[in-house]
């Protein structure tokens, strides 16, 4: 594909820094190149939209994309297991993220149909069988451990930032928990069990913070209606700010996911994720149909 510029758009680079109106020229699915535009290749109009880098969730769960309860007693078919995660996977990368780690033991077909481009998705980065700790959502073992439990967080996220551990709170599926447990697919005692979740993870993020802890971001939805990927950034911009909420989003998250400098930022050399936002809708253009292999 020959070179091509993104002319007129204000682009938010996801470093942290302002605003600016720089062109944006992209060839063979990579940056090339920022200001100066050139009288070659196509020219791309994106007066009046805001553009960022392609948005990363560093948790999700493609693969819970059909009605949870049917799904967990095997009363789905496999194609139509595969219909749903294809359906999520497209409407992903129509909410403008261009990267995911799945943490939920996703089929490696789901990763490399994408990656052919026999179905629409982001890039997918599998973490393979899911693990967890004791409580968590993918724990069967027991009962929920309390959240009151949960009172070390000064000495954990102390623990986290001397040994560089990543932390990625997931604010949205807990939100989806309190508003529509039913639709969920969850029994409703689940709610007040949320609502200790929610206080708790809103408290670990401050310590976190000022502990020094790396911090991305992440949904966490599961069951079919994932569409709404992009509060997370809503809501973790009404604990910080917007702006530090899309770091997290961006920049933070690749860092995360070892692919520095390859998404999550606009800059010669990165892969062009580009999302083009207005106020009613976005409109993805990924000019990259290879993945890159993670460097970790
Ligand atoms: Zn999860």
């Amino acid at each position: 594909m020959g070179p091509a510029q993104v002319v007129g758009a204000t682009v938010i680079d996801g470093s942290g820094r302002d605003p600016s109106n720089v062109v944006i020229t992209v060839e063979n699915g990579r940056i090339t190149q920022l200001g100066a535009s050139s009288a070659h290749g196509e020219r791309l109009d994106a007066e009046g939209l805001t553009m960022t880098p392609g948005l990363i969730d560093a948790h999700v769960h493609l693969g819970l994309s059909s009605p949870i309860q049917p799904h967990f007693s095997f009363r789905i078919s496999a194609a139509e297991i595969a219909a749903d995660i294809f359906a999520t996977a497209g409407a992903t990368l129509d909410a403008g993220f261009t990267t995911v780690r799945d943490t939920g033991g996703i089929d490696g077909g789901v990763v490399t149909a994408i990656a052919k481009g026999k179905v629409r998705g982001p890039r997918v980065l599998s973490c393979g069988p899911v693990q967890c700790q004791i409580g968590g959502h993918g724990y069967y073992g027991a009962a929920w451990e309390p959240t009151g439990l949960w009172s070390s967080h000064q000495s954990t996220a102390t623990l986290m930032a001397a040994r560089e551990v990543a932390l990625v709170p997931t604010f949205a599926v807990v939100e989806r928990l309190l508003h529509d447990t039913a639709g969920a697919g969850l029994a409703e005692s689940i709610r007040d069990r949320a609502k200790g979740v929610r206080e708790q993870m809103t408290r670990a993020l401050a310590v976190a913070k000022h502990a020094g802890v790396r911090i991305g971001l992440g949904s966490d939805l599961i069951g079919p209606a994932q569409d709404r990927r992009g509060g997370e950034l809503s809501l973790r911009a009404a604990l910080e700010t917007p702006m530090e909420a899309l770091v997290a989003a961006t920049r933070t998250n690749a860092g995360i996911l070892g692919l520095s400098g390859q998404v999550g930022v606009i800059t010669p050399g990165a892969q062009a994720d580009l999302v083009l936002w207005n106020a009613t809708r976005s409109k993805t253009r990924n000019f990259s149909p290879t993945p890159p292999t993670p460097s970790s």
